[in-house]
């Protein structure tokens, strides 16, 4: 089902029961998806497995279900007057029986797309024609004739799992056809993509929210840092990104969307390359159908924050321009903090330590987003830190001094 009809926040819905949003997913995406919704006066109700959810933690209904579990469907269908998803690799099965009952959105063919990096990069190359840009040169894997028609030209490059990859995981740099083979055989000889290794000079990423009625808005142009193929600090302020290629960008975004009449946030990721003749070029990676980690910044520097968004777009309130009102910087907080604080490295088996958080709200600007998680660990997600201000030079020295704090690596200049 497709929402035709507007859901207002705190209507009852005949039997005394709120108008309530449902989300496909626990996580922190989710969990910050049901503040928003809440802060606006909707009921939520979450699906995870998880007793222990981010999102399940703070829900109105936390339904306690596998994600391809009929009966925990049904109840989400059955609470849920519109539903969303928080990560990808939802099955778009389970979507589009929800679908059968309620308005989902984005939809199952969308999240479909975007959960194999082979349809996902054919959509990117049809996308390329109505105003996108192209993926970095490729090559399907998925049997050994494919493997042994691989262009050389694709070398050296990187081999993804088609499906299910995530922070930099089920990803192998190969330099020669010999390691392509040995790596393809260490993935499990699963469907693979082989990218050409771009010559990155930054990266960037941009969030667009798409309406049921094609109305599509775009937030300003992410600038990311990875470590260790996880996102580090994102940045986003006037001087960022040039600004012909974050309006080539943000076009791009958009056409994307369009492409496959998407309904709700998307963020895609570029990488921003040389082009050979002393200038740049912009290489569209990947697309997440959700809010995205790069986005959290929104929360603090603008108007409408990611999460408001995906509200609005799922319950069909007007998508108004969002407007960024300060330069901000979000600088990812991994469970290796607990470990590592003060720059005292901790071994994983010892017990964790709290970062320092009273010396880091001291810093002018600094807004802590922490996702309810029981427990640190090493690569794991446990929150996000928002730093805003009246300029930039404001705000990456409070970001400096943040890093200091934790222990953690310095902005690059
Ligand atoms: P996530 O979902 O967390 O964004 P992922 O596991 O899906 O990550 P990618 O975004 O495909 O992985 O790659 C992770 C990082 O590896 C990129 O942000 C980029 O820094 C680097 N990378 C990926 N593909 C290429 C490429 N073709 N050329 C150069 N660098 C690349
Ligand atoms: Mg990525």
């Amino acid at each position: 089902m497709t929402n035709s009809r507007v859901l207002l926040p705190g209507a009852d819905v005949g039997d005394g029961r709120p108008v309530t949003l449902g989300v496909m997913g626990g996580g922190q995406l989710g969990r910050m998806f049901v503040q928003a919704a809440q802060a606006m006066g909707f009921a939520t109700a979450v699906l995870d497995p998880d007793a222990d959810s981010p999102a399940g933690l703070i829900s109105h209904h936390h339904i306690r279900s596998a994600y391809d579990d009929p009966a925990g469907l049904a109840e989400l269908a059955r609470l849920s007057d519109a539903i969303t998803t928080e990560f990808e690799n939802v099955p778009a099965q389970a979507l589009a029986t929800l679908a059968a009952q309620r308005p989902v959105a984005p939809a199952a063919d969308c999240v479909a797309i975007a959960q194999d990096r082979l349809t996902e990069k054919a959509h990117f190359v049809r996308s390329a024609s109505t105003g996108g840009v192209m993926p970095a040169p490729h090559a399907g894997i998925e049997n050994a004739a494919q493997l042994a028609a691989v262009p050389d030209e694709l070398l050296p490059g990187i081999l993804k799992t088609a499906r299910m990859g995530y922070d930099g995981k089920g990803q192998v740099r190969v330099k020669t056809r010999t390691e392509l083979a040995d790596a393809w055989g260490q993935l499990g000889q699963v469907p693979c993509v082989l990218e050409k290794l771009m010559p990155l000079r930054a990266e960037c990423s941009v969030l667009v929210a798409r309406g049921a009625d094609g109305q599509c808005v775009s937030y300003p142009v992410q600038k990311n840092t990875h470590h260790d193929g996880i996102l580090a600090i994102t940045e986003v302020h006037d001087n960022a990104i040039d600004p012909t290629l974050a309006r080539r960008a943000q076009a791009a975004t958009q056409a994307i969307a369009a492409q496959m009449g998407y309904v709700g946030v998307l963020c895609v990721e570029y990488f921003i390359v040389d082009d050979g003749q002393g200038g740049l070029d912009l290489v569209v990676n990947e697309m997440a159908p959700r809010p995205h980690n790069s986005g959290h910044y929104t929360q603090n520097a603008c108007d409408i924050s990611q999460f408001e968004a995906q509200v609005r777009a799922l319950s069909g309130l007007p998508l108004r321009k969002p407007v960024q009102h300060s330069p901000a910087l979000m600088i990812n907080l991994l469970g290796d903090l607990w470990f590592d604080a003060n720059g005292v490295r901790a071994q994983s088996s010892e017990q964790p330590v709290t970062p320092p958080w009273a010396e880091v709200l001291a810093l002018p600007g600094a807004h802590l987003h922490l996702y309810g998680k029981r427990s640190a660990r090493h690569g794991r997600k446990m929150g996000h830190l928002n730093i805003t201000g009246a300029n930039i030079a404001a705000v990456r020295d409070s970001a400096a001094r943040a890093l200091a704090l934790l222990g953690l690596p310095a902005l690059d200049a």
